[in-house]
């Protein structure tokens, strides 16, 4: 079986390279060939020696995810399904604004973490993707859509770890993957134009912050433990003090960063002026620089859940700015082609009872606050 190229970050093919014989730097224009160029024929890659080119047909390709499906909405966002093999999906969608084009990438297929909100929770989990299956998501949209715009430039100025999975239960292969998206070799994103989006790994959080500090989303939802506990199910396990605690740790090693709070505004469930309150008083607590992301939410029907009004999610967003924090709130994107956030859903082959169990969780009762 022949390696894919894709699978490596520039050490990692350096490694390959040295196998066959070759330097350092013939594994630098290998990979600006790969990931500047959008080549996948060795043939083609006309400063590399003859000797090279033969070597790597040999033993090498660059293959792209089989693609199953686009889809365009009225807005210009762009969704693809992908085949990642044994029955699985995965989404991929691209954003375009005035001043920048974002992609959200996959990194799992499936997810086990099973959030009340989220439809990709509700399909279960079937496996981590591979660090070349993630950067494969990123090639294919950048090459496509120069050709698509008819541009030799740069598409995609920022990329969000925010379509299926949660990135760091897949963090041996998210690294590389994060490492070819920063290198100059590769697409030169700027550390700051690429978020991570967690569900609140710990442990994780602090192995990030050490090995590579991209910008950080942190998916909050709730302002205690209790509320939190039944939209996000890890927050039994790393509760909200703890979380914390770990994204104050991690700006430390990101020191001139924020932590952008994620927060799903569900109907009678998180959306009260009260709850602000506490959401103020949790981040004023934790001294921590942040910002909130007022996310409308994206109804689905296994959910049982509704999305807020929009007069009560300006209030409630009027309360966090009121109190000095940076407030947004998260524009529906690609909503007639399911591309908005906590849609994605792919087609995963569940092996975890996740269906299951997220429909015993709905027996929970969900309150609204006085
Ligand atoms: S919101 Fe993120 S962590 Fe939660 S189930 Fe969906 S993909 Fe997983």
């Amino acid at each position: 079986m022949k390696t894919n190229l894709l699978e490596f970050d520039l050490d990692a093919l350096a490694a390959f390279c040295a196998q066959l014989g070759e330097q350092r730097f013939r594994a630098t224009q290998l990979f600006r060939w790969i990931h500047q160029r959008g080549a996948s024929d060795f043939g083609a890659m006309s400063d590399l020696a003859k000797a090279l080119r033969s070597k790597l047909e040999g033993c090498a390709r660059v293959e792209a995810l089989p693609l199953i499906s686009e889809q365009a909405a009225s807005d210009g966002t762009l969704k693809w399904l992908f085949d990642v093999r044994d029955g699985n999906a995965v989404e991929a969608v691209f954003i375009p604004e005035d001043d920048r084009g974002t992609l959200c990438v996959s990194s799992q297929a499936g997810c086990a973490v099973g959030c009340r909100f989220c439809s990709t929770g509700h399909q279960g989990f079937s496996r981590n993707l591979t660090a070349g299956e993630i950067v494969a998501q990123l090639w294919f949209a950048e090459h496509s859509l120069r050709k698509r715009f008819g541009t030799a430039e740069r598409v995609i100025t920022n990329l969000v770890m925010m379509g299926m999975g949660e990135p760091l239960q897949n963090y041996s292969a998210l690294i590389p993957a994060l490492r070819v998206m920063l290198d100059d070799h590769g697409y030169g994103l700027s550390r700051r134009r690429v978020t991570v989006s967690t569900s609140g790994v710990v442990p994780m959080l602090d192995r990030l912050a050490q090995d590579c500090p991209v910008a950080l989303a942190v998916s909050l939802h709730a302002p205690n433990d209790p509320l939190r506990d039944k939209l996000v199910p890890l927050n039994r396990k790393y509760p909200i003090h703890e979380l914390l605690q770990a994204c104050k740790r991690y700006l430390v090693h990101a020191p001139r960063d924020f932590i952008t709070f994620e927060y799903c505004m569900l109907d009678g469930v998180n959306d009260q002026l009260a709850q602000a309150r506490e959401l103020i008083d949790l981040v004023r607590g934790a001294e921590i620089r942040c910002k909130f992301n007022l996310i409308p939410f994206n109804p689905f029907p296994a959910s049982g859940l509704l999305r807020s009004t929009q007069n009560q999610l300006l209030a409630f967003a009027k309360v966090l700015s009121d109190a000095g924090i940076v407030t947004t709130v998260r524009r529906t994107r690609g909503d007639d082609i399911d591309a908005a956030c906590g849609q994605l859903a792919g087609d995963v082959r569940d092996r975890t009872r996740a269906a299951l169990r997220i429909a015993r969780q709905r027996t929970i009762e969900l309150k609204p606050v006085a």
